[in-house]
């Protein structure tokens, strides 16, 4: 048995097969080859494979998400037959007499860069599938594996890192718990493993090597331990464990439908966070009050263009008629730093945290915005709608949003499509929003307050970087000050004002919330029956 250390993220323990997912990383260079004819020969093999890879995967999808989610495989196939392209790589291995893998993936940046100086919006997409069908012909000349999780069984994901593009197009269904070498209990990864309740460690002191592909494992997000291979007791014991953990959390369904009310009569309201159409599921059994944060992001993520307006009502409109007349708060897009979709065509940036990120986006290109804005009150005429904005730092950012939302109703209004009453709130996420929080509540009905990022920006300290892990204190009182001031700035203007940061989660600050007046708290649907349970133990 080998027993490694890494930091939980979400209390559980998870048995089964580990599922090694490495990243392997291309490693050709650049070679003077000396037979033009046999070179092409490869790369033409290559690229044959590369297209009945593609048909496999058209066919896959056609299956499971249907006709028009699944034509991303066939315009990836019709790249792949475009006699320019083609030519192009052919005769860069001919005139330069280099290997396949240099001129396919020179070849490949150079139409990415030619789609993104283009002025239409679905030619800039485009960018982002030629590098991605010149690293599949690269990847089969190399002969790895395509990247995913390809197995029958459950599993527990061994890796070194996961962004939430890579985990948001796995199945869901197939994943017991996840491990990484590296990564952050804050980072966007690990907040998925705790919407999904899966077990997972991050910052783990293992080696990811193949070796351990397959073998029987224990993760134990209780003390923090991955048991690979163990012994007979481990496992009866992580067994009892598991049960006993299975056992309290069948204990807390008797909370179902009760108040989150403390001992001397004061309520809060608990809502859930999610970002997966899917997870509403999780959300209705959790008995969440509404939905505190849905980040809409996610939408974004693990595909190759951007969703249509439709596409986008559709997922709104499921969400909101499943919760039945109960609040949910779309967050509008918050893309950038660590959620990245190639697509969005963004460039690389020396502080991504820092930078182009969310309503910054949304605000200068604009057309993104108000498709996404479109979809959110076409939805709002199936339920109760609340829209909020990621990443505010001050008043004129929001009269500019308030101005476009108008317009977009107005237009809506006009091609008589029907929409309900919307309520208006900002996240309020950043240390300067906290600090103007006394003008900004004049503009809103509500606050939300994002403690990732205002932990992170208020401690300048990466939620990213696992290094300052030591140096982060959730608890920081700059941190809770900050709080403690945008409740009060909000309650003076008659805004209400809740928490969907991971901080809300944490049980020993309820007392402290509901001290400082907050009226609501949004947390991972697993968590909300634990909260009821600790808020009625109160006073
Ligand atoms: C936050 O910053 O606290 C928040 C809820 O938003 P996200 O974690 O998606 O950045
Ligand atoms: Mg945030």
């Amino acid at each position: 048995m080998e027993t490694y250390h890494g930091k939980s993220v979400l209390q559980g323990i998870a048995i089964g097969r580990l599922y090694v997912i490495e990243k392997k990383e291309s490693s050709w260079t650049k070679m003077t080859i000396t037979d033009a004819d046999g070179e092409v020969m490869r790369f033409q093999k290559a690229r044959e494979e590369a297209i009945s890879q593609l048909d496999e995967l058209y066919q896959e999808a056609l299956a499971q998400v249907g006709e028009e989610n699944a034509m991303i495989f066939d315009v990836h196939k019709m790249m792949l037959e475009d006699l320019d392209y083609l030519e192009a790589i052919e005769n860069r291995i001919r005139t330069e007499m280099v290997n396949g893998e240099y001129a396919v993936t020179v070849t490949g940046e150079e139409f990415a860069a030619m789609f993104s100086s283009m002025e239409d919006e679905y030619m800039k997409a485009r960018a982002a599938d030629v590098i991605d069908i010149s690293a599949r012909i690269v990847r089969t000349l190399e002969g790895r594996e395509e990247p995913g999780l390809h197995t029958r069984e459950p599993v527990i994901i061994l890796a070194d890192d996961l962004s939430p593009s890579e985990t948001i197009s796995m199945d869901k269904t197939k994943i017991l718990a996840f491990v990484t070498k590296h990564g952050s209990a804050n980072s966007h990864t690990a907040i998925l493993a705790r919407s999904l309740n899966i077990p997972s460690l991050v910052n783990t002191d293992v080696e990811i090597t193949r070796d351990y592909h397959g073998k029987e494992a224990i993760v134990d997000g209780v003390t923090g331990c991955l048991f690979i291979e163990p012994d007979a007791e481990t496992l009866e014991e992580k067994k009892k464990e598991q049960d006993a953990i299975h056992d309290k959390e069948e204990k807390l369904k008797l909370l179902i439908g009760k108040e989150n009310i403390t001992k001397d009569g004061r309520k809060i309201n608990l809502y859930a966070n999610m970002g997966n159409v899917e997870d509403v599921e999780k959300v209705l059994e959790s008995d969440a009050g509404g939905i505190g944060l849905f980040r809409s992001e996610f939408l974004y993520l693990g595909r190759d263009s951007f969703p249509t307006e439709e596409e986008q009502f559709q997922a709104y409109k499921e969400v909101v008629s499943r919760m039945g007349g109960r609040k949910v708060i779309i967050r509008t897009l918050d893309i950038g730093a660590d959620k990245k979709a190639d697509y969005f065509g963004l460039d690389a940036e020396e502080n991504p945290a820092l930078g182009y990120r969310a309503i910054r986006i949304c605000l200068t290109r604009q057309e993104i915005f108000r498709t996404q804005l479109r979809a959110i009150y076409r939805a709002s005429a199936f339920g109760k709608v609340s829209v909020m904005f990621p990443m505010i730092i001050s008043v004129k950012e929001i009269r500019e949003i308030k101005e476009i939302a108008v317009d977009v109703r107005e237009e809506l209004a006009k091609e008589n499509i029907p929409c309900g009453e919307v309520e208006l709130g900002i996240m309020i996420e950043t240390p300067a929003a906290a600090l103007v929080s006394a003008e900004l509540a004049k503009e809103v009905e509500f606050f939300s307050i994002g403690t990732n990022d205002l932990t992170q920006y208020t401690l300048a300290i990466d939620r990213q970087n696992q290094k300052l892990e030591p140096f982060y204190d959730s608890h920081h009182p700059a941190v809770l000050k900050l709080i403690e001031m945008t409740v009060q700035n909000g309650h003076k203007e008659g805004a209400w004002v809740g928490i969907c940061g991971e901080l809300a989660a944490d049980d020993t600050l309820t007392e402290t919330f509901l001290d400082m007046g907050l009226d609501e708290l949004s947390v991972s649907p697993t968590y909300i029956l634990k909260l009821r349970d600790k808020i009625r133990s109160i006073g």
